[in-house]
């Protein structure tokens, strides 16, 4: 018996151990995406959607960590809209977000009649009413003096959204992490840029949040998306190494190497200039490596350098140099 306490003991210790890894992993993540594209600066009110998904959890509740200790101030507000799909659990997220107690507000508006009255059965309903959602969603920042308005797609929507735009659209186009809304008056960020999807997913398990069900619309999940989504979870199985490759090249794009004349001056190009960036590689083979697996974990042993980071803990009251 003495035996299995033990065994138990070590799986609980174990547990532990691993959560608080992913805990510092999503974190860190979180913290260098701020920094990188300056998402949150000293007074900012963000506004944090919450749909209910793992997702959105995920991000407040890291939000929430960062915010007691990052050495600038800024205020979080929770914000929920609640569409009126039939079977909502309208109790859940107020009795969450009280339980925690953030500042929150919940927003009911029927977009999921004015859906069902204006498309015709058996077509897609997403665009018409994440269209009505963001409209919303801009009109109740304005009201709650948001300065930011923080989304919770991370990683794996970034490559998604890569893809089918190369698959659909013809585009080489994904999701940005910092935005620009189209009116201009409004700044959308998405501080899990660098996380991936199954961190998210076992953070959630681990944290318990109460997950609302997506589908309470009845709306068929997009096929396209599903699609590329397994595509991508295959690749990441059988090389890894490969999803953070292709993540990281979104950061380091090659102008001069591509084929977008209205993105680098290939018409201007004269002999006598120097080759760009990649290089002059007209006639070489190029080679490659395969990418180290798990370069996410080894980049968590060694930490790039960074100035003034979000991550920093506050200065201890009264360690300022006017003293
Ligand atoms: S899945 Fe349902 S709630 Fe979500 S965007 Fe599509 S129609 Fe709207």
């Amino acid at each position: 018996m003495s035996e299995l306490n033990a065994a138990l003991d070590d799986k609980a210790k174990k547990a532990a151990f691993e959560g608080n890894k992913l805990a510092k992993r999503l974190r860190h993540h979180v913290g260098d995406a701020i920094n990188d594209f300056n998402m949150i600066e000293e007074g900012d009110r963000v506004m944090v959607c919450l749909s209910g998904g793992k997702d959105s959890y995920t991000l407040l509740d890291i939000l929430l960590g960062l915010q007691k200790s990052a050495p600038i101030d800024f205020s979080i507000v929770a914000v929920n809209l609640d569409q009126k799909q039939p079977g909502f659990p309208e109790h859940v997220l107020p009795e969450y977000l009280k339980s925690i107690g953030v500042e929150y507000r919940i927003v009911e508006e029927d977009t999921y009649s004015i859906v069902k009255r204006l498309v015709p059965e058996g077509k897609t309903t997403c665009s018409l009413c994440s269209r009505l959602r963001r409209g919303i969603l801009y009109r109740v920042a304005d009201e709650l003096g948001a300065t930011k308005i923080a989304l919770g797609h991370h990683r794996d929507d970034i490559l998604h959204t890569l893809f089918l735009n190369m698959f659909y659209g013809g585009k080489l186009k994904s999701m940005p992490p910092k935005l620009v809304s189209d009116d201009g008056r409004h700044m959308v960020i998405r501080p899990l840029a660098y996380c991936r999807e199954k961190d998210i997913e076992r953070y959630a398990q681990l944290r318990e949040f109460p997950i609302i069900p997506c589908n309470l619309c009845g709306s068929q999940p997009n096929l396209q998306r599903q699609v590329v989504k397994e595509m991508v979870n295959d690749w990441d199985k059988r090389f890894p190494g490969r999803v953070e490759s292709m993540f990281r090249a979104l950061q380091n794009v090659v102008p001069s190497h591509l084929a977008d004349t209205k993105l680098y001056d290939f018409a201007s190009l004269t002999t006598g200039d120097a080759p760009f960036a990649g290089g002059d590689t007209a006639f070489d083979k190029e080679e490659f490596r395969d990418p180290a697996p798990h370069e996410d974990d080894a980049a968590e042993a060694a930490p790039k350098k960074r100035t003034i980071s979000i991550l920093d803990s506050r200065k201890p009251e009264g360690s300022g140099c006017g003293a």
